[in-house]
């Protein structure tokens, strides 16, 4: 395997300006692992209840997506609930429903203990660094959080800091956690923290990368067609873990790729509900749309401009 995602399998009902979907296919490890499926070969571990449809997890499996560390219990599958304004950037949760969550005690195969490239996804913190504490020889773990977490386990989710490379988070979160306004200052106080890296998240604007040795800016994409945002920030993760485990090489100018790489796929993700529109994305659809980025971010040096 070269990539394992943890996090949470869902049934959303999500609003947004145009038009409400209830009980739809999402969760975070669904969002990363499709996005990562068309760079690497992804394992998942998580849970679900009786009533997720099955129709679900064959459409996981068609993307060859490692489905044998999925829990299947007789309880409810985690439910979320939320809606989006005209500013689609700021997701308001109407209700969280943990359900099987609740009982999820992860338990990784030998195969999943030895992954190398890993990435906790939005989840209980508690459960993130069970996870963490099963890894025998990881090379690289990101994960993410969001003000659900922050406000429920903060002091897990400084735990899980302590043990991780870089965590992916937008950038309201981000002010929220490290309790300022100023996003390099929150990133230089997570950076203190012992994480290599942080990527801060700033929906359609764009993403920000600290660490020590370099920043890096991510162009926003104008994006015409934006139906739903719900889980453009687990596509994001997924697209930049998926080409990292696919390259396993953690330079400088890979990281970059890999960042725009996780913004190309959150660009598809929001143009419809659902995973509706990554059921049908192509991989030529993705290089057109890599190549657009990349141009929207070439400029030359001032040095070429004639002074008067
Ligand atoms: P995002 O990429 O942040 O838009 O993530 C959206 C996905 O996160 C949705 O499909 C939800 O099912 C899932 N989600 C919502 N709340 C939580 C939570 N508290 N923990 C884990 N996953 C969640």
């Amino acid at each position: 395997m070269s990539l394992l995602i943890a996090g949470t399998i869902a049934l959303d009902t999500v609003e947004t300006p145009f038009g409400k979907k209830e009980n739809i296919l999402g969760g975070s490890a669904v969002h990363a692992a499709i996005a990562a499926s068309f760079y690497s070969k992804v394992s998942i571990i998580s849970i679900i209840g009786a009533d997720f449809p099955l129709k679900h997890l064959d459409f996981l499996a068609s993307k060859k997506i490692d489905l044998s560390g999925l829990n299947k219990t007789s309880g409810k599958t985690f439910r979320w609930s939320g809606y989006y304004e005209y500013d689609m950037n700021q997701a308001h949760t109407r209700d969280t429903q943990l359900n099987v969550l609740l009982e999820f005690d992860p338990i990784l195969s030998e195969d999943q203990k030895n992954a190398e490239f890993v990435f906790l996804a939005n989840l209980d913190p508690e459960i993130q660094l069970k996870i963490i504490n099963q890894l025998k020889a990881p090379k690289f773990i990101a994960a993410d959080t969001m003000d659900f977490w922050i406000k429920n386990k903060r002091e897990k989710l400084h735990e899980v800091i302590k043990k991780i490379d870089y965590l992916l988070i937008n950038e309201s979160e981000v002010r929220m956690f490290m309790e300022t306004p100023n996003i390099p200052l929150a990133a230089k106080r997570l950076l203190q923290l012992g994480l290599k890296g942080v990527i801060i998240k700033k929906g359609e604007h764009g993403a920000l990368l600290f660490c020590d040795s370099l920043h890096f800016s991510a162009p926003s994409y104008p994006q015409e067609i934006f139906y739903d945002p719900t889980g453009a920030g687990d596509s994001f993760a997924g697209g930049f873990m998926g080409y990292l485990a696919k390259t396993k090489e953690l330079s400088a100018p890979n990281i970059r790729k890999a960042i725009i790489i996780g913004s190309t796929m959150a660009s598809f993700n929001i143009e419809d509900f659902s995973l509706d529109r990554m059921k049908i994305l192509s991989i030529h659809e993705i290089l057109a749309r890599f190549d657009e980025f990349r141009k929207f971010s070439e400029f030359e040096s001032l040095t070429h401009t004639q002074w008067v």
